[in-house]
C-alpha cells in the first residue's frame, strides 16, 4: 500500500456520518478499497518478476508486502511473514530458531546492529544464513519513513570469489590484481609479497609500472620483462595477465614466473656449446656460426688453421694434463697475436684457426701468421719443463679458395697437409694443384690396398757383403711394388702412406714371414736383415709377430736382423724398450739404420741393445770428396769398436771406397756396387721359392685425414 491510498483510506473513515450518507459512503470505501486491492495488486505482479527480492516495510518496520523471490530467498522464515508483522519479530525468531549463524552467542548486539540498519540504512551489507547462503541486503528509506529492501543471493558469486581469493592467496607464483582502467595495484598474493619483498601497504595503491624496470610497458604485459623487487634488484619475468571482473569492476590478475636462474642456465648451456671447455675459446659451432655469417655478408676474409707441432710427443710423455696445460696457453698466446676484429677457435686436438676478415692480401696474412707461430715457438715453460715447440700452417681465402663454408675448411685443411708434408713450422697458402695431389694421393693409397690384397707387393734382396773375405753374408729385405700403370713405386714413397694408413701392420708382417721363409732355404751363414716401421712398433705387436715368422720358417733367430731408424728411438716409450730388449733375447741381431741422420745418437746407441750400425749412405757418397764426411765415417767406426758394434757401410757404389772402408778397418758393406736389390730367384737360382704367406687382416680403409697428420 502506497501512501496515497493510506491517505485516502484515513479520509474515508474520518467522513462517517447519517445511513444514506453511510451508504453511500460505504460503497466509496469498497470502490476504494477495491482500487487499492488492484492497485497492490498490480504493483505485486509487478514486482514479483524481478530477480531480486523485494520487500516493503511501513515507517513502524510491518510488512506491508513482498515478493516470491523474497519468500524464496527466506524459504526458513517465509512462514513469519503476514501483513502487519514486524520485521523486528520476525528476526527474533529467526535468531532464536537459529536461522543467522552470525548472530550465535551475541544475539541482542546483532539484533541491533541489524535494527540499526533498517532504520538508518548506509551501505549494501551481507547476511548469512543457517544454510549457508549469503543475501545481499540493500534498503532505501523513503520520504514517509517506509523502506523498501532488496535482496539479492548472492551465494554463488561469493562462492566463486572465495575459490579465486583461495587461488590468489595461495598460489606459489607471485601474483597481482590491479585494476584495468586504473592501473592501481589492488593487491600482491603472499607468494609475490615475500618473493619481491613488499610489504603490502609500500605497493597497493601504486601503480602496476612500479614493478617495472625502467619505462613501464603499455598495452599487454603478456611475455618477457625486467621486474625490480624492494631491495632493487631486478629479476626477469615471464607475465600471464586475465582481465576479470572481481566486486563488480574489471580487474587485470597478472602472475609473475622469475626466470632469471633460467635464463642464467640458459646462457651458461649457450655459452658451453659455443666455447671449448679446455681453453675457452669459441669451439667449432662458434667458428662455423661466424663463417656461416661472413659468407652470407658475402665479405672477403681468410682462414688461417695452425697445428701445433710436437705436440703429441709432449701428451706422450709429460702425460695429458702438461698436454691440457700447454693448449691453454698456446690459446692465450693466438689470442693475443691477432686483432680484435678476428676470431681465434680451437677446432679440436691440438688445431686451432684464425678466422681474419678483410681482403686476400697474400702479405697480411703471412705477417699475421708468422706472429701467431712465433708466439708458439717461444718455449713453454710448464712446471719447470721448458718445453719448444711450433706450428705449421695453411691458409684459404674466400672468396678465391672458395664461396661455402665446408670447402674453405676444405681447402685451409689441404693447405696445412701441403706445409706439414714440408716439415714443421711451415706456411702454405691454398693452391688448386693441392686438390689434385691429394686426390692422387687418395688414389694410391686405394691401390696399395688392392697390391696388398692382390699380392702385387714383392720382397727382393740386396747383399750385405763381408769385407774382409768379400763374401755375401746377408742380404737385406726390400719391398718392391710394380704398380700397374705407374711402374716400379719405391718404397721410400709408398712406406710412409702404408704408415699413414695402418696398411703397414700387415705390410710389415708379410715382409717379415717371407724374408723367414726365404732365408730359411738358403746357407746357414747367410744372414736376413728387415725393416720395421716405428708404426709397427707403436700399434702392433712386434716381438709377437717376430716369433711367429721364425716359429713359421723354422729360421734361427741369431740369422734374423732388424733395422731400425732413429725415429723410432725418439719415442722413449717402455712398449718399444720392451719389445727390443725381447727380440734380443731371442738372439735375433738390431741394427741401427741411417746412423748419423738423425741426432743424438751416442745416447740411443747405449740406451738400446743394438748389435749394428748402418753408416747412412750420404757420408760414404761423398767419402772421396769430403774430408768432414771421411771424419764423421772414422768417428762411427770408432764408436762401433768401442761400443762392440759391427759397423756396415751403406750405398756404397764404388770401388774405391771398398778399399777405403777395408783400410779404414769397416767390417760390412752393401751397395750398388756388390749388387742392387733382386728376387730371390736371382742371387740363388737353385732355391726352390716358398709359397706365399698368409695375409694378416687389412685395417678399415680411409682413416679421417685429421687422424692421419697425427692432430687429433
Ligand atoms: P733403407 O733401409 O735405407 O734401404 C736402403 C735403400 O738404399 C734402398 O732403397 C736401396 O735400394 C738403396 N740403396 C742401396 N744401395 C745403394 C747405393 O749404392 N746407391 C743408392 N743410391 N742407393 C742404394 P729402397 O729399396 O728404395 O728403400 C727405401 C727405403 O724404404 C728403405 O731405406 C727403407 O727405409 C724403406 N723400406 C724398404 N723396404 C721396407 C720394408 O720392408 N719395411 C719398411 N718398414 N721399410 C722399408
Ligand atoms: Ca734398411
Ligand atoms: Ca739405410
Amino acid at each position: 500500500m502506497n501512501a496515497k491510498t493510506r491517505a485516502k483510506c484515513k479520509r474515508a473513515k474520518k467522513s462517517e456520518g447519517p445511513v444514506s450518507r453511510g451508504l453511500a459512503a460505504k460503497a466509496a470505501m469498497r470502490r476504494a478499497a477495491r482500487k487499492a486491492q488492484l492497485a497492490q495488486d498490480r504493483l505485486r505482479a509487478a514486482i514479483d518478476v524481478l530477480p531480486e527480492g523485494v520487500v516493503f516495510l511501513d515507517p513502524e518496520g510491518s510488512y506491508i508486502l513482498w515478493n516470491q523471490r523474497y519468500s524464496e530467498i527466506y524459504r526458513n522464515s517465509a512462514d513469519l511473514f503476514k501483513v502487519g508483522a514486524r520485521l523486528r519479530d520476525t528476526l527474533r525468531i529467526g535468531v532464536e530458531r537459529g536461522d543467522y549463524p552470525e548472530a550465535a552467542g551475541r544475539e541482542e548486539a546483532w539484533m541491533a546492529d541489524r535494527l540499526a540498519r533498517l532504520a538508518q540504512p548506509v551501505a549494501p551489507h551481507e547476511q548469512r544464513l543457517a544454510d549457508g547462503r549469503t543475501i545481499l541486503i540493500e534498503e532505501r528509506k523513503l520520504a514517509d519513513g517506509s523502506t523498501i529492501g532488496l535482496r539479492v543471493d548472492v551465494t554463488e558469486l561469493k562462492k566463486k570469489e572465495e575459490g579465486f581469493r583461495l587461488l590468489f592467496e595461495n598460489n606459489p607464483l607471485p601474483m597481482f590484481l590491479y585494476d584495468a582502467a586504473t592501473r592501481m595495484i589492488r593487491d600482491a598474493n603472499e607468494a609475490a609479497r615475500r618473493h619481491y619483498g613488499y610489504e603490502p601497504h609500500e605497493i597497493v595503491g601504486c601503480d602496476v609500472g612500479v614493478l617495472f624496470e625502467g619505462a613501464a610497458p603499455h598495452g599487454d604485459f603478456d611475455g618477457a620483462w625486467r621486474h625490480r623487487k624492494a631491495d632493487g634488484s631486478t629479476i626477469e619475468t615471464t607475465l600471464f595477465t586475465r582481465e576479470m571482473e572481481l566486486d563488480g569492476a574489471r580487474a587485470v590478475l597478472m602472475a609473475a614466473i622469475d626466470v632469471t636462474e633460467r635464463r642464467r642456465a640458459e646462457q651458461r648451456l649457450f655459452h658451453m656449446a659455443r666455447h671449448d671447455a679446455l681453453t675457452g675459446l669459441p669451439n667449432r659451432v662458434q667458428f662455423r656460426e661466424r663463417l656461416e655469417e661472413l659468407l652470407s655478408y658475402r665479405r672477403p676474409f681468410s682462414i688461417l688453421l695452425f697445428d701445433l707441432d710436437e705436440f703429441k710427443a709432449v701428451n706422450d710423455t709429460l702425460g695429458h694434463s702438461m698436454g691440457d696445460r700447454l693448449l691453454q696457453e698456446a690459446a692465450t698466446r693466438i689470442s693475443s697475436s691477432i686483432r680484435s676484429e678476428d676470431m681465434a677457435a680451437r677446432l679440436g686436438g691440438d688445431e686451432f684457426v684464425v678466422i681474419r676478415p678483410g681482403a686476400a692480401n697474400e702479405n697480411a696474412i703471412s705477417a699475421q701468421v708468422e706472429r701467431v707461430t712465433s708466439a708458439l715457438k717461444r718455449p713453454f715453460d710448464l712446471d719447470g719443463h721448458k718445453i719448444n715447440i711450433g706450428a705449421s700452417a695453411g691458409a684459404a681465402c674466400a672468396p678465391r679458395d672458395g664461396d661455402e663454408c665446408d670447402l674453405l675448411l676444405k681447402h685451409a685443411d689441404l693447405a696445412l697437409y701441403a706445409a706439414k708434408a714440408q716439415g714443421r713450422g711451415v706456411f702454405r697458402f691454398f693452391e688448386p694443384e693441392m686438390d689434385a695431389l691429394l686426390q692422387a694421393r687418395r688414389k694410391l693409397e686405394n691401390d696399395l690396398r688392392a697390391a696388398v690384397q692382390n699380392g702385387a707387393l714383392h720382397v727382393h734382396y740386396q747383399p750385405l757383403v763381408d769385407l774382409a773375405s768379400g763374401r755375401t753374408c746377408g742380404f737385406e729385405a726390400l719391398l718392391r711394388w710394380n704398380h700397374p700403370e705407374r711402374g716400379m713405386i719405391s718404397p721410400a714413397e709408398f712406406v710412409p702412406i702404408a704408415e699413414d694408413t695402418g696398411l703397414i701392420g700387415p705390410i710389415g708382417h708379410m715382409v717379415l714371414r717371407r724374408a723367414c721363409e726365404d732365408a730359411a732355404r738358403w746357407p746357414d751363414d747367410v744372414k736376413i736383415a728387415v725393416n720395421l716401421s716405428p708404426v709397427q712398433f707403436k700399434h702392433g705387436d712386434v716381438l709377437h709377430s717376430v716369433v711367429q715368422a721364425l716359429a713359421a720358417s723354422g729360421l734361427a733367430p741369431h740369422r734374423l736382423e732388424l733395422e731400425i731408424t732413429e725415429a723410432l728411438l725418439m719415442e722413449r716409450s717402455e712398449k718399444i724398450l720392451s719389445a727390443l730388449n725381447g727380440v734380443r733375447a731371442l738372439g735375433v741381431g738390431l741394427s741401427m739404420d741411417d746412423f748419423g741422420t738423425g741426432y743424438s745418437s751416442l745416447s740411443y746407441l747405449r740406451a738400446f741393445p743394438f748389435t749394428k750400425i748402418k753408416i747412412d749412405q750420404s757420408f760414404v757418397r761423398e767419402l772421396r770428396a769430403s774430408a768432414d764426411a771421411q771424419a764423421i765415417v772414422r768417428a762411427i767406426l770408432g764408436l762401433g769398436e768401442s761400443l762392440g758394434l759391427t759397423v756396415l757401410a751403406e750405398g756404397v757404389e764404388h770401388a774405391d771406397d771398398v778399399t777405403y772402408l777395408k783400410l779404414m778397418g769397416c767390417q760390412e758393406a752393401q751397395g750398388f756396387h756388390f749388387g742392387r736389390a733382386e728376387p730371390a730367384a736371382t742371387w740363388f737360382p737353385d732355391v726352390q721359392h716358398a709359397p706365399a704367406p698368409e695375409l694378416a687382416p687389412l685395417p678399415d680403409s680411409a682413416p679421417p685425414r685429421r687422424a692421419r697428420r697425427g692432430g687429433a
